[in-house]
């Protein structure tokens, strides 16, 4: 882990200015090991953790950089600033808006999508997750306006389907019918509103759709729309 300056390392996660964190130090307010750090030119490792050791005004020290999480994304937020409504990082902590690195949503989902969103501050973990090398697999959930015709399974894992104003066909996508407007489809890749586009092309039209599952990580039953925890390490393997 890199090591710098205390004020640089709290204001990076969004404590304040580099003279606010200053005065917090002086005050006895950063406590590292049960002592408190005065200085807050002193240099400090940003281990893994350093959240166990570290309290800040009382409360524990915010995850260090390289932090990975998982969502429930709800309905109607938005996981890009060019859309209109609120942002999925709205859920988050405030203080968490302001870090530096930043933490980014790992692939997309829609406004009106819901479920498993993955977030990161750590850009090669980000890469890794989304490289088409890594095969990653995402899993959605999909409810139908109008009953399945019966040949949507072949087109589907045909590797030959082509969606509006594209030349280059899609990858097969499994797809199991739970009944005639409800299914399961899982991509091998991840284009622009694809799930929406797969069915508009099939003469259908997606009514709700919800992610379950990326690689081999399930959305926890217990994590409520709009929660969010930290990934596990065991999370992570899950992934690959
Ligand atoms: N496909 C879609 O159409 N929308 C999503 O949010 C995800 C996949």
């Amino acid at each position: 882990s890199p090591s710098l300056r205390l004020d640089r390392l709290l204001a990076n996660l969004g404590y304040g200015s580099r003279r606010e964190i200053g005065l917090l130090a002086k005050a006895g307010l950063v406590v590292l090991d049960g002592a408190p750090l005065r200085d807050a030119s002193q240099r400090i490792a940003a281990t893994p953790d350093l959240s166990e050791r570290m309290v800040v005004d009382g409360d524990p020290l915010d995850p260090p950089p390289g932090l990975a999480l998982m969502m429930n994304k709800p309905l109607g937020v938005t996981c890009s600033h060019k859309e209109a409504g609120p942002l999925v990082y709205g859920l988050l902590p405030e203080r968490w808006r302001r870090r530096d690195p930043a933490l980014s949503t790992i692939g997309r989902l829609d406004k009106e999508t819901s479920g498993l969103l993955l977030l990161t501050d750590d850009g090669p973990f980000l890469h890794k997750v989304i490289s088409p090398k890594s095969k990653v697999a995402k899993r959605y959930r999909v409810a139908l306006d109008r009953p399945l015709k019966g040949d949507e399974v072949m087109v589907l894992g045909s590797g030959s389907m082509l969606l509006e104003g594209e030349d280059k066909p899609l990858l097969p996508v499994e797809m199991e019918v739970e009944d005639e407007t409800h299914v399961v489809v899982t991509l091998h890749e991840g284009r622009y509103h694809q799930v929406r586009r797969m069915f508009a092309a099939l003469g259908n039209h997606v009514t709700a759709l919800h992610r379950d599952r990326i690689g081999g990580l399930t959305l926890p039953a217990d994590l409520e729309a709009g929660a969010y925890r930290i990934l596990t390490k065991g999370d992570v393997a899950a992934l690959f």
